[in-house]
């Protein structure tokens, strides 16, 4: 995967080393996060609360950055704050209760916004439109800070189709992005990190394509 995101820096000139790889656990067990961290990833992300609290509990004794990627709701956020970065800020109640979280424990969550800039209405995220207005309401809070975007591309059953519907999204977080002032831009998934890697990404977001041919399916199964 690391050699797949150099190949693709290279393909832009860029320097790989801006490109960080958040290795997704959702749904993985124990032994599979574990397998993970001896292949060498140390920055996790998890896409539930809940979920993380159990696999995190378990790996304790391993010093991880965890990053929330998934939808964050508000009666959540009183766990949140061992994560190094959430992916998912996606409304002003939501940072309004991370605001009031941070204030009672001295604690500055760090955020990106999440945009949908794919028009799906199942995607989280504000419209474009609405990241400039929010970002400057946000900008008042003092224990969170927003330090750049998130994006999903449009869902494809197809998987070229998906990687060419995806590019012109990627392309549209990194222009908002710059627009904006933000640093960070968190895109691309399995099945298409290599387009988000040439169009800006600085963080990507992978889960299955890390346990390709390392999971027995049901039918291998012993
Ligand atoms: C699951 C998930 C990923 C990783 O997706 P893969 O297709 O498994 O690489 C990335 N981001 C979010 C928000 C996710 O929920």
């Amino acid at each position: 995967m690391r050699a797949r995101i150099e190949a693709a820096s290279g393909r832009v000139g860029r320097d790989p080393r801006s490109v960080r790889l958040v290795a997704v656990t959702k749904g993985r067990s124990t032994a599979e996060v574990r397998a993970l961290i001896a292949a060498g990833h140390r920055t996790l992300g998890e896409n539930r609360v809940q979920d993380w609290r159990h696999v995190a509990a378990e790996l304790a004794d391993t010093t991880l950055s965890w990053h929330l990627v998934g939808h964050l709701q508000r009666n959540k956020v009183r766990q949140c704050r061992p994560f190094e970065l959430i992916h998912s800020l996606d409304s002003e109640r939501l940072a309004l209760a991370l605001e009031a979280e941070g204030a009672k424990h001295d604690h500055v969550f760090r955020t990106l916004l999440q945009v949908n800039l794919s028009g799906e209405e199942t995607k989280h995220g504000v419209p474009a439109e609405a990241a400039a207005p929010l970002l400057a309401r946000l900008s008042a809070l003092e224990h969170v800070t927003v330090e750049g975007l998130m994006t999903m591309a449009p869902y494809d059953d197809d998987p070229n189709r998906a990687r060419e519907r995806a590019r012109p999204v990627f392309r549209d977080a990194r222009a908002l992005a710059e627009t904006l002032g933000l640093r960070e831009l968190s895109m691309g998934m399995s099945g298409d990190f290599e387009a988000a890697v040439e169009e800006g990404a600085t963080l990507v977001r992978i889960g299955a394509a890390l346990f390709e041919g390392t999971t027995l399916s049901a039918e291998e199964r012993p």
